[in-house]
C-alpha cells in the first residue's frame, strides 16, 4: 500500500506538471486585450512598460498594466504595491497569472541579459513588445532557469 501510494504520488505529480507546461505553452488573448497592451507600450514610449496578464486554462481574462519604477528605456521594475495589488487581486478571482509582458522600445522583442537574469518566474510566459522601427512585434517566451529560452505560441483570438 505504501509503495502504491508513493507511486500514485508520483504519477500524479508528473501529470500536474504536464498539466502545468500545457497552461504555460499556449496563451490565448482577445483582440481587444491584446490592443490594450500595445497601447500601453506606446503611452509610455519611449521607457518601457510592464504588467500582468491573467485569466483561466490559459486564456487571458484580465490584464493589469503596472508601472515600470525606472522610467528606464532598457529596463523594468514593476510598482511593488500596483504589483502586489494586482496578485492580490488575481488571487481573489482564482485566477491563474498567465504572463508578465513587458516593452523594448529600440531593440528586438527577444528577452535581454537583463531578462533572463530577472526571469524569476519560469513558469509564466513573458511576453515581449518591440517598438523598434515603430513597428509592433509581439512575441512570447518561456525563460527556464539555467536552460534555453523557449518561444511560445501567442494566440489572438
Ligand atoms: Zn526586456
Amino acid at each position: 500500500m505504501m509503495a502504491y501510494g508513493s507511486l500514485y504520488g508520483k504519477l500524479s505529480a508528473l501529470a500536474q506538471n504536464e498539466l502545468d507546461d500545457c497552461h504555460a505553452a499556449m496563451i490565448r488573448i482577445s483582440r481587444a486585450l491584446f490592443q490594450r497592451m500595445i497601447d500601453h507600450a506606446k503611452q509610455v514610449w519611449p521607457t518601457e512598460c510592464c504588467g500582468l496578464l491573467a485569466g483561466k486554462d490559459g486564456v487571458v481574462t484580465r490584464i493589469y498594466p503596472l508601472e515600470n519604477r525606472e522610467g528606464s528605456r532598457v529596463s523594468y521594475q514593476a510598482d511593488p504595491e500596483q504589483q502586489f495589488r494586482a496578485f492580490q487581486e488575481i488571487e481573489d478571482l482564482g485566477l491563474d497569472l498567465l504572463a508578465i509582458y513587458h516593452s523594448h522600445p529600440d531593440t528586438e522583442s527577444y528577452p535581454s541579459k537583463v531578462d533572463r537574469e530577472k526571469a524569476f518566474y519560469s513558469e509564466v510566459l513573458h511576453i515581449i513588445i518591440s517598438l523598434k522601427d515603430g513597428a509592433d512585434q509581439v512575441r512570447a517566451f518561456r525563460i527556464p532557469r539555467g536552460r534555453k529560452i523557449i518561444e511560445e505560441r501567442l494566440e489572438i483570438f
